[in-house]
């Protein structure tokens, strides 16, 4: 971690309990981060700098501000949802190595729940500043729209690249109407209620294409999806996953 603090230049709530940080003044060696790689946040408190947690970087590599998108759980993303612009921060990464090499896939599958879209995002975004050309379908599941965010512009998205969209909501029962949800302007953005389904899946994942799959969700929805893709003919083994899973730095 460097010694100088970045800084918070720009908060947007994304919804109720997601917000995002654009963080400026950051050290030069994020300028060379992938796709869906994280970096650790520290912030400040009344008794000197917090601990450090995880967060993915849910901004395009390119872009010049750090973006983390974050979700209110416990003590520290409460403390991160009141930060205002201006705040310092300290960064360190970038890590990981989830969406490495992504983009040597010609058609990938993007499977979230929750927040664990933010790698995705985070490809995404470069895909579309770039035009790529790879075949993509997202399953994203939340327990309703609500819980979303980025609507419009995943939805945009669609028209940028090869993007198919499922919005898979699971508060609503199976059998629901969900055309209800459909904008006949946007054909590639569909919407499904229940779990997300070895059915669900093999309804929108075109197995013939030899699809590459990557996960990211909750630990529960994560190993319940596995088992659902394994039903199907997918090796759990060539599914790349990311877990959230933060215990603390205890
Ligand atoms: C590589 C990596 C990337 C991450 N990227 C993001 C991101 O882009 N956006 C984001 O919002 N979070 C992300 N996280 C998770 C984030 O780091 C934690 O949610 C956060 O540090 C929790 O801190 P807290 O003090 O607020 O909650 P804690 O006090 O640590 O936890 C509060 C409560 O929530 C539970 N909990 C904690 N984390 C999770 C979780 N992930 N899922 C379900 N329950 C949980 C705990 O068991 C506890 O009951 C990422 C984690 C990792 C390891």
């Amino acid at each position: 971690m460097g010694n100088d603090p970045a800084k918070v230049v720009k908060v947007i709530k994304e919804n109720r309990d997601i917000t995002s940080l654009y963080i400026e003044g950051y050290d030069e060696a994020f300028t060379r981060r992938r796709a869906g790689s994280f970096l650790t946040l520290k912030i400040m408190q009344d008794d000197g700098w917090s601990e450090a947690h995880p967060f993915t970087i849910s901004c395009a590599p390119e872009d010049p501000q750090l973006r983390v998108t974050i979700k209110r759980l416990g003590e520290f993303t409460t403390r991160v949802h009141s930060l205002e612009p201006g705040a310092p921060v300290m960064v360190a990464g970038p890590y990981g190595l989830f969406c490495k090499d992504i983009d040597a896939n010609e058609y990938i599958v993007m499977i979230a729940g929750g927040v664990g879209i933010t790698p995705f995002l985070s490809v995404l975004r470069h895909f579309r500043n770039i035009r790529a050309k790879n075949r993509i379908l997202l399953i994203w599941s939340n327990k309703g729209l609500e819980e979303a965010f980025a609507l419009d512009e995943l939805k945009a998205m669609t028209k940028d690249i090869p993007l198919k969209i499922v919005h898979n909501l699971s508060r609503e029962p199976e059998g629901a109407d969900m055309a209800r949800y459909a904008d006949e302007a946007f054909p590639d953005v569909v919407y499904e209620s229940g779990r997300c389904t070895r059915h669900l899946m093999k309804k929108h994942i075109d197995l013939s294409a030899k699809p590459a799959v990557y996960l990211c969700g909750p630990p529960p929805m994560q190993d319940f999806v596995i088992g659902e893709l394994e039903a199907i003919g997918i090796d759990p083994k060539s599914i790349k996953k990311e877990s959230f899973t933060w215990k603390g730095a205890k």
